[in-house]
């Protein structure tokens, strides 16, 4: 499924996203860097151990922001580490969450990546419930690529299963 934004094509995929060929992934991790589970466990193991060598020299992120690595050896340029919040239903939840994807989408264009594929932040060990995550995602990414509207050619979402693309197809229709 597909969507034009300004000159921006915003894609919804299904599949691996160590295997993405966009110029930046993103990747969710933790505030420490320190590696963990779910993609963040699969980036580390896909693309070997330079991408957490340099997460150990820069250290740590804050909810909400982002920082920027090698990729070791995966097909992509760079590595975007992102931390989105620990879903508990409160009113900054949402905020960080989007917070998490626009800060991702301005250090791509601020470093003239001009492709990105997003995991589906926050909604697994995170446990953002699915289809709100979804809304807030798309809606984050919309504005994320109307701010930077000549920097950005396609932001494709790799979404881990069929439920989880069901949900950002639902929310990129109602979109
Ligand atoms: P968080 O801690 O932010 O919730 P997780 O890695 O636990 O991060 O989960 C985020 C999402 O990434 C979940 O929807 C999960 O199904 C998905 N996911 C896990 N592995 C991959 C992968 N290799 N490619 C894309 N998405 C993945």
């Amino acid at each position: 499924m597909e969507k034009l934004i300004g000159r921006t094509r915003l894609v919804l995929t299904q599949g691996d996203i160590t295997q993405a060929d966009t110029e930046a992934i993103v990747n969710a991790a933790n505030s420490r860097l320190a590696g963990g589970g779910g993609v963040d466990g699969a980036i580390h193991r896909a693309g070997g151990p330079e991408i957490m060598a340099e997460c150990r020299k820069i250290g740590s992120c804050p909810t909400g922001e982002a920082v920027i690595t090698n990729a070791g050896r995966l097909k992509t340029k760079k590595v975007i580490h992102t931390v989105g919040p620990i879903y508990r239903g409160r009113p900054e939840d949402p905020r960080l969450l989007a917070n998490a994807y626009l800060n991702s989408l301005d250090l791509a264009a601020e470093r003239g990546l001009r492709t990105v594929a997003f995991p589906s932040l926050s909604t697994g060990a995170y446990g953002y419930p699915l289809d709100q995550a979804a809304k807030v995602a798309l809606e984050a990414v919309r504005q994320g690529i109307v701010k930077n509207s000549d920097k950005l050619d396609e932001i494709r979402f790799v979404l881990f299963g069929q439920a989880a693309y069901d949900a950002y197809a639902h929310a990129l229709d109602h979109m």
